[in-house]
């Protein structure tokens, strides 16, 4: 549906873009995440007619648009601000870019009224400024206002990072559900790692003006391709030498030389060890009681391992406590200590 090829963006002296290369499919919820300053927004830019590309090409359906201005895109854009206007009603926001294109009244009375439902915005509501809304209703209304003119893919950058945690997370809910309702193709650009795991079909991680990895959220929280995907979504513990030189010793397949890692929730307290598995002994340094889970802090004596157990209410450690960490060596994640590859 959209193909981002060999896109190199330049500021001046400075390439923020090196070599981007995506294939977004029909219908997928497909999201650019990484730390702020790595393109993201550079790219989503570029796909949406803002920024023109020194080299490569941006294709929709097939068809080379690289050079095609922004309105004629057919391209639905949601900002992180989401740019609409406040003094206006949210009618006339979610109607401006319908009577742009010099629409008919009645037709755009229907379009408005139908978009608005669809996005739970009452009649009400309707008549009212947008400054009148909600954080959670302007987004509605932003989404509202980029969908109503039945752009082929829609945009989003960052649109609920003005909100607070607890919105966010229900509006992220309420944004999935929309979005597979709409089955409208949509990119989506986060920094939070959360919310691109919750949302998103396919990922693409940035680092750097380049992509380090494309896959599903458990490609990319699982089998990380690179160190820098490992260790910027989610948490994970980076095992010293002496830990894996006894995994080692132990017939484990795997390199003292490399940068082995291993997940919070890899590592078990005080478990049966299964076959493979490697026990290390240790001392609570500190718990931390989050309700659905429990992450301890156990000194092994060459490092803290962190650990996230269930909490079955029964099987509590607490600091102090000697406990047994229970681990397999095939869920180490390792990488070249150059960081390459
Ligand atoms: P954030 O999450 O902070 O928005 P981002 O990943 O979206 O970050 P971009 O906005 O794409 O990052 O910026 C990528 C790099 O390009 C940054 O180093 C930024 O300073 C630089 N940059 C972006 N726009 C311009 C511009 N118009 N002129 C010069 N440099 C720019």
């Amino acid at each position: 549906m959209i193909r981002l090829n060999d896109i190199v963006v330049k500021f001046g002296d400075f390439t923020a873009l090196h070599n981007i290369n995506v294939h977004v499919k029909e219908g997928e919820f497909f999201t650019f995440l990484g730390p702020s300053g790595c393109g993201k927004t550079t790219t989503l830019r570029t796909l949406t007619g803002f920024i023109e590309p020194v080299e490569g090409s941006v294709l929709a359906n097939g068809k080379d648009i690289t050079h095609v201005p922004i309105e004629e895109r057919n391209i639905g854009i949601v900002f992180q601000s989401y740019a609409l206007f406040p003094t206006m009603t949210v009618y006339d926001n979610i109607a401006f870019g319908l009577k742009v294109k010099k629409m008919k009244k009645p037709e755009i009375d229907k379009k408005v009224r139908s978009i608005a439902q669809k996005v739970d915005l009452t009649d009400e509501q309707l008549m009212k400024a947008v400054s009148q809304l909600s954080g959670g209703q302007q987004q509605r209304v932003a989404i509202a206002r980029a969908l109503v003119t039945d752009p082929a893919i829609i945009c989003m950058d960052e649109p609920l990072s003005n909100l607070d945690a607890k919105l966010r997370v229900q509006l992220r809910n309420e944004l999935k559900k929309m979005q597979k309702e709409f089955g409208i193709t949509t990119i989506y650009v986060t920094h939070d790692q959360e919310e691109a795991l919750t949302l998103s079909d396919r990922i693409a991680v940035f680092n750097k003006g380049c992509i380090e990895q494309i896959g599903t959220p458990n490609e990319i929280y699982n089998h990380s391709d690179t160190e820098f995907v490992c260790n910027f979504i989610g948490d994970i513990n980076r095992l010293s030498d002496e830990v894996v030189n006894e995994m080692i010793a132990h017939g484990a397949d795997l390199s003292p030389a490399n940068h082995n890692y291993i997940r919070l929730e890899r590592i078990h307290v005080n478990v049966p060890p299964k076959a493979g598995d490697m026990t290390f002994e240790g001392v609570v340094e500190q718990m931390e009681y989050y309700g659905l889970y429990i992450k301890y802090y156990i000194n092994l004596g060459s490092e803290v391992i962190k650990v996230i157990e269930k909490n079955d209410g029964v099987n509590i450690y607490e600091a102090g406590e000697t406990v047994t960490a229970v681990m397999n060596p095939k869920d180490i994640m390792a990488y070249p200590a150059d960081g390459k590859e």
